[in-house]
């Protein structure tokens, strides 16, 4: 499921105690309440959703929130300093992955609204071209102590970062301008060592601990037999997939919201 580096990332046990577990369960009961809506196996004929199902996912996504503040709380207070804050963008030069389907929509629901899609579309087709320019790249250039033991799709993510490309929603003081409902693959990354070290080009950078909170297995169970509900079956990468959404699937309408 979701990552954002997956080459350099520490997947750190989900914290699984009295309190976390209620949140997990409920953002869990949540996407399976949305898979069960009608409207979304008929989604690719009609485009058309309930209004209760982008409520509803705005409250998954505060449950993971409330979850992830629990869970760095306790890291806290275990001695771990945790460096991400507001202002910091050090890993929005990555290209997120393992984004579902839904949270595609949602993010896709969100531009339309705000009048958006087309400045970004534009935005997320150039990081497109950087990830084929990186595809198109001789083997060799993929060759060294990072890539090794990597599969494509990893070692593809891994060049895409060395290069500093900008994510599409990064603006110039550093703000997600989509962050109320970024992916979980953003909300679930933190480092444990300062920004800097989260560069791939720093010669420290393979010192630097950074930590993959992902929701509990069955939120993403959850989330994958949603995405098999709405069989889109497009890309989970951020750029190519909210491209592929826009300009092949939506073709630029909006969602019907019933
Ligand atoms: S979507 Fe937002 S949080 Fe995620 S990489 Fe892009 S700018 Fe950063």
């Amino acid at each position: 499921m979701p990552k954002l580096s997956p080459d350099i990332s520490v997947i750190i046990p989900q914290l699984d105690d009295e309190q976390s577990r209620p949140l997990m369960a409920k953002m869990a009961r949540i996407f399976r309440q949305i898979g069960a809506m009608g409207e979304m196996k008929r989604f690719s004929q009609n485009l058309r959703l309930p209004q209760e199902a982008r409520r509803l996912s705005q409250r998954a996504y505060s449950l993971y929130d409330q979850y992830l503040a629990y869970v760095i709380g306790k890291l806290q207070k275990n001695g771990w300093r945790v460096y991400c804050d507001i202002g910091c963008a050090a890993c929005c030069f990555a290209m997120p992955g393992g984004i579902s389907n839904w949270e595609f929509l949602i993010i896709y629901d969100f531009l339309q609204q705000a009048g958006q899609l087309e400045k970004f579309f534009r935005r997320n087709l150039e990081s497109c071209q950087v990830l084929d320019q990186v595809r198109g790249q001789p083997a060799g250039e993929f060759k060294g102590e990072q890539f090794s033991g990597k599969s494509e799709y990893d070692k593809l993510l891994i060049r895409y970062s060395q290069l500093r490309h900008p994510c599409a929603f990064l603006d110039d003081s550093q703000e997600c301008l989509i962050y109320p409902v970024r992916p979980l693959a953003c909300r679930m990354h933190f480092a444990c060592t300062p920004p800097e070290l989260c560069d791939p080009t720093h010669p420290r950078f393979s010192q630097a601990v950074r930590l993959n909170l992902n929701p509990h297995t069955p939120v993403e169970e959850v989330l994958q037999r949603l995405d098999g509900h709405l069989n889109l079956n497009f890309s989970d990468l951020l750029a190519p997939g909210l491209v592929t959404l826009s300009a092949n699937i939506m073709r630029f309408s909006p969602i019907s919201w019933i």
